[in-house]
């Protein structure tokens, strides 16, 4: 049976989008206003929230900006004046459902869809044609998107994901089933990671989840050693790992990957303190650790949501309480609505580092804030001088080619950067070191060594008379 919680029966999952969202009691606590921009908006980014996080995690004496409400509620400065004022006049007044489909598309091509080169240089090929629900960056990391978890138990404003949930059919990640990734893995022993991502992975439920992890405990998968599933559901319904009817049939199967001899590790994505502050989320932490895996949390550093360092240094700190490990704060991407959202780097910088000095050394597994940019994950380690000129000093975490990882290396400071395009590098040189070969053609990462299928068999079949396949 699920655990009993703080409230007598277990709560159900209960969603709410533009369409029913007025059915929901707060709708009547929003200004009218307020009720205008999630009608407007959210016919551009996606829209849904969920009874726990209206109930329990947003205070409605806050709002407008109350940061979970933030999070959930679309916002109308999301918008530029023009494009906000267009778009209502369509959807409120002429009721022009052509046209707005036509605004819609031209304002969502405007924002940058798939930021990082996520469609162009991180989609493997087999036989010449592309695996739409696999991307490949990183020479260890595979990222998997089952088509199942394409959806969040609520969605987050800021999302860099969104075209996910939009209906942008030719702009998704999603399979159907897992053969193509285990093929996909045979052929790369060099893979040791695979991350299952969304959307929210942990929307399907443990029937459809354990579809999706069996296959990779098999004896020929023996490379893969950390088994990742990134997840909002420990903020948004921590009720998945505690009392929903399969609960803990979830915790089992965490168990079965577990005493397979993998990694489980669930990262969690955390906006804010309060998210933690609830019963439910802690005891949905206790549980997933009780199962032998490791939660680890991470989280985008996001203006009007989480700017105040104190909110970090206490969701570190009470995750590290509870046995969950600090591992990102990331910056805002350059997608979507950046601009409602993004802060400058600098201040992105400062911001970490108060939260840091706040916590004990067992919270400082975290890093940051870090950009998930085109050739890499990008830290800025400080401000520093040399020879007079004020630099940013930064290091790669993670890099399409592995030569770059851990490298310092140092941009002219600018106040008002956001994201690493806009940095010029320091020492009047004129690129940075790893810009030669990131460009379209000389890039490094794993797609562009990806073989097809058929060739790797046979090679699988020449090295078992020989040597090690050459994939
Ligand atoms: S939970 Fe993750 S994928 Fe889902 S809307 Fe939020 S950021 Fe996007």
């Amino acid at each position: 049976m699920p655990v009993t919680t703080t409230e007598s029966t277990p709560a159900k999952f209960k969603p709410y989008t533009r369409q029913t969202i007025a059915l929901a009691r707060q709708w009547q606590w929003m200004s009218p206003e307020l009720q205008e921009a999630t009608q407007v908006v959210s016919h551009v980014l996606p829209f849904r929230v969920n009874e726990y996080v209206l109930d329990q995690l947003i205070d409605w004496d806050r709002i407008p900006d109350d940061p979970i409400f933030r999070l959930t509620f679309p916002h109308r400065d999301m918008l530029p004046a023009r494009e906000y004022e267009q778009l209502r006049d369509l959807v409120l007044h002429k009721k022009d459902d052509a046209a707005i489909a036509k605004l819609v598309h031209q304002i969502r091509m405007r924002m940058n869809p798939h930021p990082a080169g996520q469609m162009t240089h991180n989609v493997p090929r087999v036989n010449d044609a592309p695996l739409k629900g696999l991307q490949h960056k990183y020479k260890e990391t595979v990222l998997f998107f089952p088509s199942s978890g394409q959806t969040c138990h609520a969605y987050c404003t800021f999302c860099f994901r969104w075209p996910q949930f939009v209906g942008m059919d030719d702009m998704k990640f999603d399979a159907r089933e897992c053969s193509e990734l285990v093929a996909y893995l045979k052929t790369h022993p060099d893979v040791t990671d695979v991350l299952i991502t969304g959307g929210d992975p942990m929307i399907m439920n443990t029937r459809s989840l354990t579809e999706f992890l069996e296959p990779l405990l098999a004896p020929e998968l023996a490379h893969i050693q950390n088994i990742r599933i990134g997840t909002k559901s420990v903020a948004y319904w921590p009720q998945r790992y505690v009392s929903d009817k399969d609960s803990d049939d979830l915790m089992r199967l965490f168990e079965r990957v577990v005493k397979a001899g993998k990694n489980l590790a669930i990262m969690g994505h955390y906006n804010h303190a309060v998210e933690l502050r609830q019963p439910i989320a802690q005891q949905a932490v206790k549980r997933i650790v009780g199962t032998g895996a490791t939660l680890r949390m991470q989280g985008p550093l996001i203006r009007h949501i989480n700017e105040d360092p104190k909110s970090w240094a206490e969701l570190w700190t009470t995750g590290v309480r509870l046995g969950a490990i600090p591992y990102y704060m990331f910056v805002e991407r350059d997608t979507g609505p950046s601009e409602y959202f993004s802060l400058p780097l600098a201040r992105a910088h400062e911001i970490f580092q108060q939260a840091y000095s706040m916590v004990s050394g067992l919270s400082r597994t975290v890093r940051g804030p870090s950009m998930s940019a085109f050739p890499g994950k990008v830290v800025i380690d400080g401000v520093v001088t040399i020879n007079g000129e004020k630099l940013f000093a930064l290091q790669f975490l993670q890099a399409r080619n592995p030569e770059w990882v851990r490298k310092p290396f140092f941009a002219k400071y600018d106040s008002e950067a956001t994201w690493l395009d806009h940095l010029k590098p320091a020492f009047g040189r004129k690129k940075f070191f790893f810009e030669d070969e990131a460009g379209e053609g000389g890039h490094h990462g794993p797609a562009g060594r990806v073989i097809p299928i058929v060739q790797a068999s046979q090679n699988d079949r020449r090295a078992s008379d020989s040597q090690p396949s050459a994939a």
